[in-house]
């Protein structure tokens, strides 16, 4: 048999055969098994094998890539046998249906074609299934999800969240991972009626709901106790311009919405872009919280020096290893406050990220003193700010203890541009080489590169690394 079809195969074709004998199959078999009739489509076999199924957890999500609805139907229907106890095998251990996209490994586990090899067993079901807390044994079956929710469902995500909804005192339903883009507001409730929002580690919120509506939402937000990375975009500031909210309402809202910060326990990465009204509230925001930050991104959001200020006094931000403040306009800005900052993280800072600030030769300069500290940072980028060519070589006269630095990405100096803007490419590939060899007489970069604002005519970069890669008005 070895080297030839593997036995899973033929035993595909003959279905019933199959079906009748899953209680005396060696456990091993089922992985590889189920997976062809997965790819097969045969509903009957699916059916009876997820309602057989001998391991603890079924890790279907990634074999679910392209949504299905008759596989779907057929998974759904095996839980529910198991649920009316139509069929009650002797060795059925399910206990978590895992339909999330991971655990890929799990199905790559393929029956060897040696007889000898079903019977010894040699796959330890612990090694198969990772393995449930006790407090999650003889409890209802649970079901595992991530969600993306919008206002329109494909065909299987209606039909999952329907037969949720219709089970949710028989079965125990958790989401991980939810992406919120604009449902109705009845939509969440139904949702947060499936699932409780404790269980969710992971929220994006995708929505342009007014701050009317982000208050309505902040309970369910509040909820979610285990949460531990955020990511929020776009919520305008401004309400509908129909309802046209007072402002005491609004910082009503507000309040509602931030105080919501303070019942997370194990939150460490936020992510914000345009969120406008948290304007000179990020004090409150970040002393809200209950554990020092990892993460913290803020892309294209309205910030004041007031909120500026209070970065190098706020302990949640003293353990950072990413920092991104991107797009924001920081020109008019006194950075002090983000050098008091840095400083503090100077020993665990590892990405930096300043793309699309307009900083300037004075702004940078006020931070080398920091930057020259960060010794465990191994990426950053200045992309998109108006440096001279002095400022970037005494940038990088500060950078001698980067040993860690991996990609570093650097604007073109202001030299490059003629007085209309333009880039002057000799001058441009002339400043780079020049650059590069101030940096390597001080270390040896591993991915470095230099690029210019983009083309006013192309909008693209002109981009220096290993060599110059000129934008399309170029070519
Ligand atoms: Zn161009």
């Amino acid at each position: 048999m070895s080297g030839q079809t593997p036995p899973t195969h033929t035993l595909l074709t003959h279905e019933a055969l199959i079906m009748s004998s899953l209680e005396e199959l060696p456990t091993v078999v089922f992985p590889a098994l189920f997976k062809e009739a997965f790819a097969g489509r045969q509903t009957n076999l699916l059916k009876a094998m997820v309602a057989a199924w001998p391991f603890p957890c079924l890790h279907v999500g990634s074999l679910m890539k392209k949504p299905n609805l008759e596989t779907l139907q057929a998974l759904l229907d095996g839980i529910d046998m198991r649920l009316t106890r139509e069929f009650h095998p002797r060795r059925a251990k399910l206990q978590v249906l895992d339909m999330r996209n991971m655990y890929h490994a799990f199905w790559n586990i393929r029956a060897d074609a040696n007889d000898s090899d079903y019977k010894s067993k040699t796959l330890d079901e612990k090694q198969l299934v990772k393995v449930l807390p006790r407090y999650a044994r003889r409890q209802r079956l649970k079901v595992i999800v991530n969600l993306s929710i919008s206002s329109h469902f494909n065909k299987s995500k209606a039909y999952f969240l329907n037969w949720a909804k219709q089970r949710i005192g028989s079965l125990y339903f958790c989401c991980i991972k939810m992406k919120i883009w604009d449902p109705p507001d009845q939509v969440i409730r139904d949702i947060f009626n499936v699932f409780d929002p404790e269980h969710i580690t992971e929220l994006e919120l995708n929505t342009d709901w007014t701050l009317l509506q982000l208050a309505h939402f902040a309970p369910y937000f509040g909820h979610m106790k285990n949460l531990q990375k955020v990511f929020l975009a776009p919520l305008h500031k401004n309400t509908s311009p129909i309802i046209n909210i007072t402002s005491a309402t609004e910082a009503k809202c507000v309040h509602k919405i931030i105080s919501q910060f303070s019942q997370f326990n194990c939150l460490q990465h936020i992510f914000m872009k345009h969120v406008h009204f948290l304007r000179d509230y990020m004090n409150q925001v970040l002393g809200c919280l209950m554990t020092p930050l990892e993460t913290l991104s803020i892309t294209q959001c309205l910030i004041s020096q007031r909120d500026f200020d209070l970065f190098s006094c706020s302990q949640n931000l003293f353990k950072l290893k990413h920092l991104e403040i991107r797009g924001m306009i920081l020109y008019a800005l006194d950075l002090m406050p983000l050098r008091g900052l840095l400083q503090k993280v100077a020993d665990t800072l590892e990405i930096l990220d300043f793309q699309w600030c307009r900083m300037k030769d004075s702004q940078i300069n006020a931070l080398l003193p920091a930057l020259s500290q960060c010794t465990q940072l191994n990426q950053i980028n200045f992309y998109n700010n108006d440096f001279s060519m002095c400022t970037l070589k005494a940038l990088f006269q500060h950078t001698a203890n980067w040993s860690k630095m991996n990609v570093e990405q650097y604007p073109a100096p202001l030299q490059c541009y003629n007085e209309l803007g333009h880039v002057s490419v000799e001058r441009f590939v002339q400043l780079c080489q020049e650059l590069m060899y101030t940096l390597r007489a001080i270390r040896q970069p591993k991915s470095i590169s230099f690029a210019t604002d983009n083309c006013q005519k192309c909008g693209k970069p002109c981009v220096y690394d290993q060599g110059p890669i000129f934008c399309s008005c170029f070519q």
